[in-house]
Order: structure tokens, then sequence, then C-alpha cells
């Protein structure tokens, strides 16, 4: 007996360039396809939900079946008996899960709208477990590389994509949401917007470009570190969530800079002295980067990353415990979110109930191949406590 071993992957995805549609892209190019019987082994339906999504996709090495049951038999070793006990021989004080249960209000910070898919099963277990939801986009998103609907890149597309991130803060039940003045890519609004119409070629960054020739950008259009004082100060979370300053999950320097000018900025909202004006001083406790790297990434080694990868042990939290506020799984939650902007970016047409249906079907077939002994993103999500000074 063989199975497939699961990985995540969205072949559309080019290393360096400046894509946000890597959680919920579906042109599959260089997958090698398993065999039927070992689709139907997995859930065929799981398969196909997922992948439409960009979510996963099987790698091609197979393990044979006493592999997995060792395999197996240390995982449910190592993580007890509860789906959701990702804090593998940590203290409690750090677990992840425990921090969130202990926290009252949960910030969850991005570059762009749509980035909250990346951690959609750890945002909708924060709004469960903690008292409030709060998110914040840097940007609109307004370079996306994907235009829909007729609209240009620029103002109108930012609209839309804002749009977006207000329905995925509601299917979330965030307290909040706000998005920032930063502009996403090279270029500034105005330029953005004389590149209508919508058929002007995509211009992202350069696939060289670092975090701190966006840092420079975004301090020309405002201060992005006042910003996030701003924020914390307003929101006053004890816990930050957002995507690492290593690989920022796909290697795009925005993401990155966030994580970044995220880290500059908590010490400065604890400072009294800093930034008068912009509320009291809050110290945040906890910061969760996630750890998820897409594999075009981890197959060129990390080729975009930047710096050290981060000594903190890796999380694995399960997206398949249920949430009471949203009665379904955190898992589910995050699929109504990532087809909500599928629906909308590829103009796919569906309706609510049709987005509602594929998702209750995503959830039976994820909860099927959890059972399987599959533990890949998105059915754990991956994610490092990062210390506060
Ligand atoms: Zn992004």
């Amino acid at each position: 007996m063989r199975r497939p071993t699961w990985t995540t992957h969205t072949p559309t995805m080019s290393i360096g360039n400046h894509h946000c549609r890597l959680f919920f892209g579906e042109t599959l190019t260089d997958f090698e396809p398993i065999t039927k019987d070992q689709r139907d082994e997995v859930g065929d339906t799981l398969w196909r939900h997922l992948f439409s999504q960009g979510f996963l996709v099987e790698r091609v090495r197979h393990r044979s079946f006493i592999q997995i049951v060792l395999s197996l038999l240390l995982l449910t070793l190592l993580m007890g008996s509860s789906i959701g006990s990702g804090a593998v021989g940590l203290p409690k004080e750090q677990s992840i899960i425990g921090i969130l249960q202990r926290s009252q209000r949960v910030l969850w910070i991005g570059a762009h709208p749509d980035d909250e898919n990346s951690s959609g099963g750890l945002i909708a277990r924060a709004k469960d477990t903690s008292g409030a939801l709060f998110m914040v986009s840097l940007t609109r998103g307004e370079n996306s590389d994907i235009v829909w609907g007729g609209l240009c890149r620029g103002s109108q597309i930012g609209r839309a994509r804002a749009a977006l991130f207000a329905q995925s803060a509601a299917l979330f039940r965030a307290d909040g949401y706000e998005l920032g003045p930063f502009i996403n890519g090279p270029h500034s609004l105005e330029e953005l917007d004389r590149q209508c119409p919508p058929g002007a070629p995509f211009r992202g960054w350069p696939p060289t470009t670092t975090s701190d020739e966006v840092i420079t950008k975004w301090r020309r259009e405002g201060d992005p570190v006042k910003y996030i004082v701003a924020i914390l100060r307003r929101y006053r979370p004890q816990v930050v969530l957002a995507m690492d300053r290593y690989c920022g999950v796909s290697g795009n320097p925005e993401h990155i800079a966030v994580a970044r000018l995220l880290l500059e900025a908590i010490p400065l909202a604890a400072d009294a002295q800093s930034y008068p004006g912009t509320g009291n001083p809050w110290q945040v406790e906890h910061v969760i980067f996630s750890a998820h790297v897409i594999p075009p990434l981890i197959q060129c080694h990390y080729c975009k990353c930047e710096g050290q990868e981060p000594q903190q042990p890796v999380q694995d939290v399960s997206a398949l415990d249920r949430s009471r506020l949203h009665d379904m799984t955190y898992f589910r939650v995050s699929c109504l979110v990532a087809k909500t902007y599928q629906n909308t970016m590829q103009q796919r047409g569906w309706s609510e109930s049709q987005i509602q249906a594929l998702c209750a079907q995503a959830e039976r077939d994820a909860l099927r191949a959890y059972q399987q002994g599959i533990r890949t993103y998105p059915l754990v999500e991956p994610y490092r406590l990062y210390p506060v000074q």
C-alpha cells in the first residue's frame, strides 16, 4: 500500500516577482499527476477543492505503508491526542494556542488584501478564542498582477481589493479592519492610474528587490513606522500575527518589509516619548510569524528570503479544530475567505450558497485527509513565536 505525500504549491508563482495570487491561483503546469487510485485514497474532492485554490499539490515522492505507520506513530506521540496541540515540547507559556487563548485582542497585519489567506486558520482561531480581532493591510494591493472586471490597476483595483478585504474581515468576524496609505509595487498611485486601460502590462518590483527598497519607497509616501505605532496604540493587541521577516511566505519583499516595520514599531509604540499624538503607549506581548514558505522558494533553497532562518521552533497549529463562534472548522472559515477572493478576482460567478457548499465539502475532505495522516498546510499551519523585548 502506497500513499502520496502532499505539499503546498503554487506553480503560477514566479520567484521574486510580485504576486499575491499564490493563495488561490489555479493554473497548474508542473505537477506530476498521481494515479486515480492514489487520489481516491486521500479524497478526490479534497484534491479538487484545494488544488483548485492553489493550496495543495501532490508530490510523487511516495512512502511505503510501514514508513507512514511509523511516522504517524511518532506524530501521535509528539502531538498528543488533540488535533490542535501544535506546541511540541514547548513550555505552556510559549504555546501559540495557549497564548491566543489568554489574549483579549489580536491584530493581523499584512501588506496586501488577500495576504490573510496565508494564516486563515489561525486568524479564525484568534477570533474564536480571543476577545477581539483586528485586521490591517498596509496597501490596497493596487498593483495586482491579476486584473478583472474591466478594472485598471491603481485606484480601481485598489478599491476592489479593499472591498474584498472588508468581506474577508466580515467572514472572520473581525471587530475592525483598515487599509494603510502605502502603495503596492514600485510605482506611485498616479503612475498606476496613468497605466489604464486594463490591458496595460503588469510591472512589478524587479526580482532582486529587497525589503530595504520597499521601505525606502514607502517612506517617501508617509511614515510606515508611525502608521504601525498608531495602529498598535489604537487597537492595543496583546498578540500580533504577521508573515515573517525571513521569507514573508512567498519571498515578496513587501511582506518582509511589513514584518521588519512591525518589529521596529513595537518598542516605539511602548515608548511614551515616541510619536506623541498617536495615542497612549502600548506594549505588545507576543508576535506570531507565519513560518509557511511556498515550495518554489524551498526548491531554490530559500533563494528570495532575507537574512538567517529564525531560530525559534516551528509550531504546527491545526486548522481543523472547530470554532464555536463560526460553528465550523477554522479551515472552513479560511476556505470561505479564499473562495471569496477567488470568486471575484477570477470572475467565477459563484453564488454565496455555492461557495458555502464548496467549503463544506472541502472541510469534509480535509477532515478525512487528516484522519488518513496528512499533516501539511493548509490542514496545519506553521508558526513561530517571536520574542518581544
Ligand atoms: Zn501579498
